[in-house]
């Protein structure tokens, strides 16, 4: 199996979209096709002994469009420049086509001998000129059964241009030659309005772009070089000078700054670095100067992972789509019968062939699923974009779409609600062995360990300079602790559920005692007996306690999840308000996700690689940006600045999203319930009136604009 990318022109319409998923999918060796009309983009899942691209670049071709292999990884630079020369293209058509139409118009206002053979003149080129891509894409499209958007304009222009050829010939009064080059010359104008407003939903993407730095410092054998951006090396140093971007990603070698990384998380305020800091390529160092070891260059920078992830969640499809897809699908093949029918009825019942024939052209012309296909995509473009904008990345239209359907959420306490950044507090000992030696043993067996409990203890002992032992047989238990031999002696060190046959009678006051504040307490035993207790407390991230508000408003259920202790749990989640799941095993945590999934959509946050399966488990998982790669792979969304309030956005956002594309599948249905009609002529009776067809022509394109229009003004919403 290989996914193919293909880049598609010709495309204006959901229908072009429907169409060609149709014809790909038939394409032997493809599992699964998706064709998106506000990337121009297919992207197809093959099986690569059975078809290969040229078999589906021919597939495409056969319907009228035409395509090419997408540069593998999407290049987002190259696409932007596609897109203005597409855009300068379309341009130059609908002003070609508007020097013919426009003294042809005036024409028809004129008393002069041969004026309707002038005028046929004037319209040729711009039936048989500006129109002939669309006469190629219906043809094309009618070899292969099929029919789409440009069949419609080509029989309703080509139906008024033909009649009103006889009628010249026939001498017969009345031509329409002006209906076909008016409405072929606003089909061109909507389309390249269309094309400029599409540009416009991805410039979230190109604003990245833009972020990225040209140029680096190196140095090099003692030298100081300035080198294009893409030739620094992993393990290169780079000097970062003041109000200069830093490069690429590294860690801070040398020298204290602060750096604005707002253009990359969202956050304003500077950040302070110091040596052993991480930094962010194409973010901005503020004052000091900076040494940096390149540690991520090229493709994997995280300004590059954005970028792609965002690529990939504005090409992704929403499940709302499917609706759009459904309806598209039948279209224009109903619009086609309709069109018949209006000149079958009108024919019968008033004799009258020119009064049958504009009430036909304007149905053909009116209809449009262009703008019923727009309305997805489009703001699912605005809105993903609008939310990497704000350091909330987005992966797909998926997850876009659920999240404005959760109903509860669980927060990981530790990295999450929490700084992560715990400190030791007290060292209790209950034994013989005093303070110092109890923090020394602690800290020798915790050595082995990754956990943030573990770095709290060794911190805690490095800063205090205290010559940490060598222990052997260490082991991890997650979830309960660690244990190590030193010398002779066998120690514990961890949790109740660790401390089995340990008698803790004795000491359960106190240690009750350090839990209600809100600490953790770790016990470490030798043999049978236990040595002392260490607790350790984490900080509140200051966000917190606002975030939680953000979610009780929005009438969402908060939980918190932690592996900690009971009484630990309660006294931090009854500081916040929040009920709580304590002493959750690691490989449990996925499962108190799935008992609440039966109550409603749930969602997580966590950070940790522990955390990973609850995220992939839970509708939405949403990883801190600073966590683990794991965590931040199984999320749906990544908050880029591990603060909690971005996820109450998040949902915010997916429920503004949802209410645009509810908008705009409303309003592009009702064009279509009323303007198929009006056109058509079922109103004729009690009014007196028939649409012309110029007029449906301008409401069809005016339709679909405004549709990318209305999703545009997503970006202006507050969130
Ligand atoms: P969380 O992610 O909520 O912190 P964990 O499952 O990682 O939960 O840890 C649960 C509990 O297990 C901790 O509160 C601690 O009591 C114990 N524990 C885990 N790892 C260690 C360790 N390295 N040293 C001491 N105790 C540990
Ligand atoms: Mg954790």
């Amino acid at each position: 199996m290989k996914k193919i990318v293909l880049d598609v022109k010709g495309m204006h319409c959901a229908s072009c979209a429907t169409l060609l998923t149709r014809a790909l999918s038939k394409v032997e060796g493809v599992k699964e096709a998706n064709v998106n009309v506000a990337t121009n983009k297919a992207t197809v899942d093959v099986d690569e002994s059975k078809a290969g691209t040229d078999a589906l670049i021919a597939a495409i071709r056969s319907k009228g469009y035409d395509a090419a292999e997408s540069s593998g990884v999407i290049d987002p630079e190259q696409d932007a420049k596609a897109r203005q020369e597409e855009l300068k293209k379309s341009w130059r058509l609908f002003l070609f086509s508007l020097a013919f139409t426009l003294p042809l118009f005036l024409l028809t206002f004129l008393e002069i001998p041969y004026r309707d053979i002038i005028i046929w003149i004037l319209a040729t080129p711009v039936q048989g000129g500006a129109a002939w891509h669309m006469y190629v894409s219906a043809f094309t499209a009618l070899r292969g059964w099929s029919a789409n958007m440009d069949t419609l304009i080509v029989l309703g222009t080509s139906a008024a241009y033909l009649y009103s050829v006889y009628a010249v010939l026939a001498g017969v009064e009345g031509t329409y030659f002006e209906v076909a080059a008016i409405l072929i010359t606003i089909v061109l104008f909507g389309r390249w309005l269309e094309a400029r407003a599409k540009g416009k939903t991805s410039e979230a993407i190109k604003r990245l772009i833009g972020l990225k730095p040209k140029t680096a410092t190196v140095l090099r054998k003692g030298k100081e070089m300035k080198i294009p951006v893409d030739d620094v090396q992993v393990g290169d140093l780079v000097i970062v000078k003041p109000g200069e971007k830093v490069p690429v990603d590294g860690v801070v070698e040398e020298g204290h700054s602060s750096i604005d990384e707002s253009m990359v998380t969202g956050e304003s305020i500077p950040i302070e670095k110091k040596p052993g800091d991480a930094v962010i390529g194409a973010t901005i160092n503020k004052h000091g100067l900076l040494t940096i070891k390149a540690t991520k260059v090229g493709a994997n920078t995280t300004l590059a992972h954005i970028i792609r992830l965002i690529e990939e969640a504005q090409g992704s499809k929403a499940p709302i789509q499917r609706f759009a897809d459904a309806v598209s699908a039948y279209f224009v093949p109903a619009v086609l019968v309709i069109a018949i029918l209006t000149f079958i009825i009108w024919f019968v019942v008033s004799k009258d062939v020119q009064f049958s024939l504009i009430a036909s052209v304007s149905v053909l012309v009116i209809a449009c699923p262009c703008a019923l296909g727009l309305a997805t995509p489009t703001a699912i473009m605005v809105g993903t974009g609008k939310g990497a904008k704000n350091g909330i990345l987005i992966k797909g239209g998926e997850a876009l779409e659920t999240a404005h359907k959760i109903t509860h959420v669980i927060l990981d306490k530790t990295g999450t609600i929490t700084k992560g950044q715990p400190e030791v507090t007290d060292l209790v000992s209950v034994s013989k062995v005093g303070e110092k030696e109890l923090l020394t043993l602690a800290a020798s067996i915790e050595k082995g360990s990754e956990h943030p409990l573990a770095d709290a203890i060794v911190k805690a002992a490095v800063e205090k300079k205290l010559a940490l032992k060598k222990v052997t047989g260490f082991k991890a238990v997650p979830g309960h602790g660690v244990s190590a031999t030193l010398g002779k002696k066998h120690y514990l060190l961890g949790n109740v559920k660790l401390m089995k046959g340990i008698s803790l009678k004795a000491h359960e006051e106190k240690l009750h005692a350090l839990e209600e504040q809100g600490k953790t307490v770790m016990m470490l035993a030798e043999g049978k007996s236990l040595v002392g207790l260490v607790a350790v407390a984490d900080t509140m991230k200051e966000t917190s306690p606002e975030a939680i508000q953000l979610f009780k408003k929005m009438g969402i259920d908060v939980y918190m999840i932690t592996g900690d202790n009971a009484r630990t749990a309660k006294a931090i989640a009854g500081k916040l308000g929040i009920k709580y799941f304590a002493e959750v095993l690691p490989e449990d945590k996925a499962n108190y996700v799935k008992k609440l999934q039966k109550e409603g959509k749930v969602a997580m946050v966590g950070d940790g690689i522990n955390d990973a399966p609850a995220l992939a488990q839970a509708d939405i998982g949403a990883a801190m940006g600073s966590g683990t790669d794991v965590a931040m792979e199984s999320g749906d969304l990544v908050l880029m600045k591990d603060d909690l309030r971005d996820v109450a956005k998040a949902i915010k956002l997916s429920r503004q999203t949802m209410a645009k594309i509810r908008q705009n599948m409303f309003w592009a249905l009702v064009y279509n319930v009323i303007g198929i009609p009006v056109a058509a002529g079922v109103f004729y009776g009690w009014t007196g009136w028939l649409l012309s067809p110029i007029i449906a022509g301008a409401a069809m394109a005016l339709s679909s604009v405004s549709v990318v229009s209305n999703s545009l003004l997503l970006r202006m919403k507050k969130l």
